[in-house]
């Protein structure tokens, strides 16, 4: 009876199915859309019909497609569409990419774009002049990498009415010369004259960035993810609801809900009614972004003690939080008991403690739901704080590529937090031995969105070999960064499979290979698990599928 038959069957490969007891198999048969079998080739072949495709992995590995926890697609789309510095390490080449930019696009009223890395200038602040040399006729501003501060020529200064009359805003910070006057890096908050008045990106530039960035994330094997913010600075609710719509949304995305931290819980009918509304198709909005912190090296992360300065000398700064932690106990213990989740941006040591308050706040006010809130990025935790990720079923939601002696680590971060809270840094392995749940995530377009680069740093704590111009400016990125914390490789890909889908609440449906799940699955050109762990970033995603459904193929499987 062919009814019976699968659509497609995958035959000897190396399966590593990621189930509860991490079970290798030969072959899958997909049956609409949905694993029918997994088991030996034997098992699978009587499955298949005249009409069944079936395909020879080789021997292959084949696994459960990647999910990234913590990703920003549309945005990391629209910079490879636009002036993206990101593939570059140096000032020059940026003047260079910058300058070629704006001679091919001379009718773009504004140079937009981004993806420089701070530790590629002087004290991480670029400045206006080298922007005016070679664009002095038009407004630029482009993001840093982490997109926590803009470098920005003088016309655009202009433009927004940033002046050395213009005080710091609360959340933020201008860089500034001698005189006073802005010198061409804005921090944070401090970004948002100039992205208030910048042209504007429409709809149809974001669905574009949202399709470039999918058929890029597919591309490395990723199948499902969150998009760490929707809303604020990225209008991108609407986009995604029309891809989903029109059936162009091949991924599954949890939109995380941007939180409005001018505003307070009047904003949380809005979010409940957003949630409403993406309800169908691929999409949905259950989760809230909280930025509660910066980043460690404009000195915005929160932190327990203040930074040092350039002597080693505590100063007075000892970051932001974003969201007074009082109130941040209040809102958490709302939107839980309104069922969302809440995605914590939080880095510093103290910003970490205030999510973690604010959970358990939530819990004491709430009891223990399936909400499954995370906090992202995790740089800095105090040993205190470790195991109460556990107690508090919050997820760790790592950001592996940055536990890795680069140049942001060891001039930016290093020097200005010390020994002791240098050796807290990215510890994803005493979080797993603490019995955290954990999930990867990107972070991209501030890091590469390779999960397979992500592992690697996971794995080995150190930079994969690709990287190697990193090593040019500093021979310290050889080094292990804090080794103690290195997981093993099956940790490391569970974390971004089933982990990241348990962020998702996708994984009744994915993350494993497991009959009555979708068919969201990857075939590598290795097997990792035959290859050093100093490997792991060379291997490539070769076929990629979605319910059953191709969204990259390459050689030998297009
Ligand atoms: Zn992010």
């Amino acid at each position: 009876m062919s009814t019976q038959h699968a659509d497609l069957v995958l035959v000897n490969g190396a399966i590593y199915t990621v189930d509860a007891t991490r079970r290798w198999a030969q072959a899958v048969a997909v049956r609409n859309g949905r694993i029918r079998a997994v088991g030996t080739d034997d098992d699978v072949r009587e499955l298949a019909g005249s009409s069944t495709e079936v395909v020879d992995l080789e021997g292959r590995m084949l696994l459960p497609g990647f999910q990234d926890a913590h990703v920003h697609p549309p945005a990391g789309g629209l910079e490879m569409l636009r002036c993206n510095l990101s593939d570059a390490y140096s000032k020059d080449e940026y003047l260079r990419i910058i300058s070629e930019y704006a001679t091919s696009h001379p009718d773009d009223e504004w140079i937009l774009g981004g993806g420089w890395s701070m530790d590629t200038f002087p004290g991480g602040a670029p400045t206006k002049e080298l922007l005016d040399a070679v664009v002095p006729d038009r407004p630029v501003f482009l993001p840093s990498r982490d997109g926590h501060s803009g470098w920005a020529n003088s016309r655009a200064l202009e433009r927004a009415g940033i002046t050395s009359h213009t005080p710091d805003p609360r959340d933020g910070r201008i860089e500034r010369a001698a005189d006073g006057s802005p010198a061409g890096t804005l921090h944070e908050g401090a970004m948002n004259p100039v992205e208030d008045i910048r042209s504007p990106t429409t709809q149809e530039d974001w669905a574009e960035g949202l399709r470039v960035a999918q058929r890029y994330l597919h591309s490395l094997g990723i199948t499902a993810w969150q998009d760490a913010i929707v809303g604020g600075h990225y209008p991108t609710f609407e986009t995604y609801v029309r891809l989903a719509d029109h059936d162009e949304l091949t991924a599954r995305v949890v939109g995380a809900l941007w939180w409005d931290r001018y505003r307070g819980a009047e904003q949380i009918p809005e979010l409940v009614a957003l949630r409403d509304r993406a309800r169908s198709g691929r999409f949905a909005a259950t989760s809230i972004k909280i930025m509660q912190d910066g980043i460690v090296e404009n000195f915005t992360a929160g932190t327990l003690q203040p930074y040092l300065d350039a002597h080693g000398d505590p100063t007075d700064n000892a970051g932001m939080s974003f969201v007074d932690p009082e109130a941040l106990k209040e809102y958490v213990t709302r939107l839980d008991g309104e069922g969302f989740q809440v995605h914590f941006h939080a880095l510093g040591d103290r910003a970490v403690r205030e999510a973690l308050d604010a959970i358990e706040a939530a819990r004491a006010a709430n009891g223990m739901n399936d909400a499954r809130h995370h906090l992202a990025h995790i740089q800095i935790v105090h040993p205190d704080d470790v195991p109460r990720f556990r107690a508090l079923g919050a997820v760790a939601n790592a950001q592996p590529l940055w536990a890795m002696n680069e140049g942001q680590m060891v001039h930016l971060t290093l020097p200005f937090i010390g020994r002791e809270r240098g050796a807290w840094q990215y510890p994803f392995a005493s979080l797993y031995r603490a019995g955290a749940a954990l999930a990867f995530g990107s972070d991209w377009s501030v890091s590469t969105p390779d999960p397979l680069a992500e592992m690697h740093v996971a794995v080995n704590r150190t930079a994969p070999s690709t990287y190697a111009f990193l090593e040019e400016n500093d021979p310290a990125v050889s080094e292990p960064f804090l080794p103690d914390q290195r997981l093993d490789l099956a940790t490391a890909i569970a974390a971004f499979t089933i982990g990241s889908a348990y962020v998702n609440h996708l994984d009744a449906v994915a993350g494993s290979i497991e009959p009555g799940k979708d068919a969201d699955l990857v075939v590598l050109d290795r097997n990792l698990f035959e290859h050093p762990a100093t490997e792991i970033a060379e291997a490539k995603a070769l076929l990629t599928l979605v319910g059953g459904r191709r969204v990259h193929a390459v050689t030998p499987f297009a």
